[in-house]
């Protein structure tokens, strides 16, 4: 397989970019070798700069749950592109996308659109914190939420600790807001919360972790944090940025029916382009201005272009069966690539939530929290990355990152890629 092209350019971004690349994961830094450099995609697969056909399983890290380039999402972007990409002035596109999310979502009732998850986040942060004139947050190891500065922090070594920042540039007096704890962790959040008492503006969760491994939480620990939350008049915050319209319509609020206080979308949601929100109930978003004295603003927001994309994108989501057959396909690779992988080897698992997978070289039946990953073991997932890319299958390049079917996936996409599997996996065992 040719790489000549990709390696130049990657040369060339080198001069222009740290590290060659506009985000850190692209960089190929934990699987080694040099970036692929997309220059087309069509459905469940894409090109590199050197011709070579990938069947992609990164699909943008999330967003394009309908596959890429999708005749009906590119119609909707051409048509709306006529008419001008902005005007800072409201247009019926955002109603109409609100529409389409809040008719099909009991769990929110008023929203505000952004143009990223790190931006909705950030700004549903200063939102419960306005709300409840509280200062403090508390966050889970292994959750992540984005690149704000109270959110980039990593937990210390005790049961409950204020973060130590997990990059330079944010001052500690920031991070001494968060407290972190571990996941599916009773006692750590019920000391937590005894600790600062009073204090605790919100609990941030990613309801299905999916950033570092997916660390599926029991149902009765998601509806623990509800009832601790309730106790204390702390928000309930689940970040739906990565699952959001990916296992359901309704996310992971809806797959466990646990209501949480504020809601979190991004991704999915802009059918490829940037758009992020967060909703609540209409008493809590009461407060975000210019009804409130929360101020959260944005030139973009609401960008008819990506409004239109999104609108696209989530209408056909709810077409009928839509994600039961996304679980059905998913159910399907999984079960291919055991079978020809004919794996002794129990330490080999791929765990899935939806058209959510995760594959880990792991002995234990459940991995829920990030403590439990075991960091040696990626270096199986480097030789198994490299290999799948050789025959022409693209994983995100990092064993920490989950993999995403999507609607373009054909069964010959998938048995094909149970195969591979099969031969890269023989060599990852050698
Ligand atoms: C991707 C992600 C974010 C950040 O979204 P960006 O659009 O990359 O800023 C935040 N939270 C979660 C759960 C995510 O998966």
């Amino acid at each position: 397989m040719k790489r000549e092209k990709s390696e130049a350019l990657f040369e060339k971004a080198k001069k222009y970019f740290p590290g060659g690349v506009n985000s850190p994961v692209r960089a190929f830094r934990s699987v080694g070798g040099t970036p692929l450099f997309i220059q087309k995609g069509k459905g469940s697969h894409i090109w590199d700069a050197d011709g070579n056909e990938f069947i992609d399983y990164c699909g943008s890290w999330g967003p394009l749950i309908l596959g890429h380039a999708n005749d009906k999402v590119n119609d909707a972007i051409k048509k709306t592109v006529e008419n001008g990409c902005t005007f800072g002035a409201p247009t019926a596109l955002e109603n109409e996308l609100a529409e389409l999310i809040l008719n099909n979502n009991k769990y929110i009732q008023k929203i505000r659109f952004v143009s990223s998850g790190t931006e909705a986040v950030m700004s549903a942060i200063r939102l419960a914190r306005g709300y409840t004139q509280r200062n403090k947050i508390l966050k889970f190891e292994g959750c992540y939420h984005g690149h704000s500065d109270s959110l980039l922090v990593k937990a210390g070594s005790g049961l409950v600790t204020f973060g130590n920042t997990s990059s330079a540039g944010v001052p500690e007096s920031f991070v001494n807001e968060t407290i972190v704890v571990s996941l599916n962790n009773e006692d750590a959040v019920k000391q937590a919360f005894a600790e600062f008492k009073d204090q605790i503006a919100c609990v941030i969760i990613e309801p299905i972790p999916a950033n570092n491994g997916l660390l599926l939480q029991r149902k009765e620990y998601l509806q623990f944090l509800r009832n601790i939350c309730t106790e204390n008049k702390t928000l309930l915050f689940f970040d739906e940025v990565i699952n959001g319209f990916r296992i359901g319509f309704e996310g992971a609020a809806g797959y466990y029916g646990i209501q949480p206080d504020i809601i979190t979308y991004g991704k999915i949601i802009g059918g490829g382009l940037p758009v992020g929100m967060y909703g609540a109930s209409a008493e809590i978003m009461a407060h975000i201005s210019p009804e409130g004295n929360v101020y959260q603003a944005g030139t973009l927001s609401g960008n008819p272009v990506a409004m239109a994309a999104g609108i696209a994108q989530l209408t056909e989501c709810l077409k009928p069966n839509f994600y039961t057959e996304l679980e059905r396909k998913t159910k399907f690779l999984i079960d291919s690539i055991y079978q020809t992988s004919k794996i002794q080897n129990s330490k080999f698992k791929i765990f899935s939530v939806g058209s959510i997978f995760w594959i880990a070289f792991t002995d234990a039946e459940f991995v829920r929290s990030a403590e439990e990953i075991d960091a040696d073991s990626m270096k199986y997932f480097r030789i198994l990355h490299k290999e799948l890319l050789d025959r022409g299958i693209y994983l995100g390049p990092s064993g920490y990152e989950v993999g995403f079917v999507c609607e373009a996936h054909t069964e010959a996409d998938l048995i094909r890629t149970a195969i591979a599997f099969g031969e890269a996996l023989e060599i990852v065992m050698k």
